[in-house]
């Protein structure tokens, strides 16, 4: 880690973007030439079989002090990518962009106007999207599915240029798929976010990483994000709830086909019954056990959290 503050740090995942990096590069340059010199630019190179570890290499030796370069050891995807980014990144505003030349360093500035009034996480919404039919009609829908479940009104979730304050960039735990969701969880830690329209362009060099079958499972990620920050905090609420229902439903038809069964001296033609009482008691005393386990894990984990508070006013 280095202590050496910056005022701005852009991270730039990169798989395979060889062609590409020294384009971008130039057109940072030229932008934070007239914003401020204290700025870093964090390659993150994430197990390219191209050309990117020697690019990034050269871009390093070029410009030793504007430039750093993570290099991953296989391909670990691009939320595990910006999380390295953020680690290492010294900047009090903390930028995300695409490796492809899709995100036009020329919206910098905007993005730095809005941190500056008051915002903690600035997300872009390629409003005219440069992409093909199939990736911009699913990302419409990954978009409205999202909005719909978060309850959070934004365009474009998964826009990969963004601005953070650098305490909430530090804040999230990326892995898998989950960069797809950072609005949602840096809302539901209290951060104040918001959008604004960028210019898309066309990829020029590389291919997308990103087809339709990757973006399913993000899906997945959803229900992860969801489970972690709505019902993170009190899993024997959510879980418990419906375990005690199904135990509850379980205990009456079980006690019906006892009482049947000491009265009558039969079951009758109750077996189906009879099976789904068991069944329901069997799921009841798992969910209820399923969320005092993660009621223990909530416990635990709320020992070394001190993201939570916003400041401390004492003397
Ligand atoms: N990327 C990455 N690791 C991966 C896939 C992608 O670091 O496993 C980077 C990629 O190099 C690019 C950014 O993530 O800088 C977005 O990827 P891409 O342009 O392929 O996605 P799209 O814009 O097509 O959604
Ligand atoms: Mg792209």
């Amino acid at each position: 880690m280095n202590n050496n503050k910056k005022e701005i740090s852009i991270i730039i995942p990169a798989y395979n973007e060889a062609e590409n990096l020294p384009l971008l590069c130039n057109e940072i340059t030229a932008v934070m030439k007239n914003i401020d010199d204290n700025y870093e630019i964090i390659i993150v190179d994430d197990g390219s079989s191209d050309k990117t570890e020697e690019v990034i290499e050269r871009l390093f030796q070029n410009d030793r002090k504007h430039i750093k370069g993570i290099q991953f050891r296989s391909n670990f995807g691009k939320a595990s990518a910006l999380k390295a980014g953020f680690d290492e990144a010294c900047g009090r505003i903390i930028f995300t962009m695409d490796a492809d030349l899709q995100d036009d360093p020329k919206e910098i500035p905007n993005f730095i106007a809005k941190i500056n009034n008051g915002y903690d996480l600035v997300s872009g919404w390629k409003q005219n999207r440069k992409d093909s039919f199939i990736k911009n009609s699913s990302s419409i829908f990954f978009n409205f599915v999202t909005s719909l479940f978060s309850k959070i009104k934004l365009h474009d979730f998964n826009c990969g240029f963004k601005a953070y304050r650098s305490e909430v960039a530090k804040s999230l735990d990326l892995y898998g798929q989950l960069h797809r969701y950072i609005p949602v969880i840096a809302k539901n830690n209290g951060y104040k976010i918001t959008e604004i329209p960028i210019h898309h362009r066309k990829r020029k060099f590389g291919k997308s990483k990103y087809g339709p079958v990757r973006f399913l499972n993000g899906f997945l990620d959803l229900l992860t994000v969801l489970v972690l920050t709505k019902y993170f905090k009190r899993p024997a609420h959510f879980f418990g709830g419906f375990g005690a229902i199904a135990l509850m439903l379980g205990s009456v038809v079980s006690l019906y086909i006892t009482c049947l069964k000491l009265f009558t001296g039969s079951i009758q033609n109750k077996l189906p019954l009879f099976i789904a009482g068991i069944l329901l008691v069997m799921v009841g005393v798992q969910l209820i056990s399923l969320g005092l386990i993660g009621e223990m894990f909530v416990k635990i984990s709320n020992k070394k959290d001190d993201g939570l508070i916003k400041k401390i006013i004492k003397d």
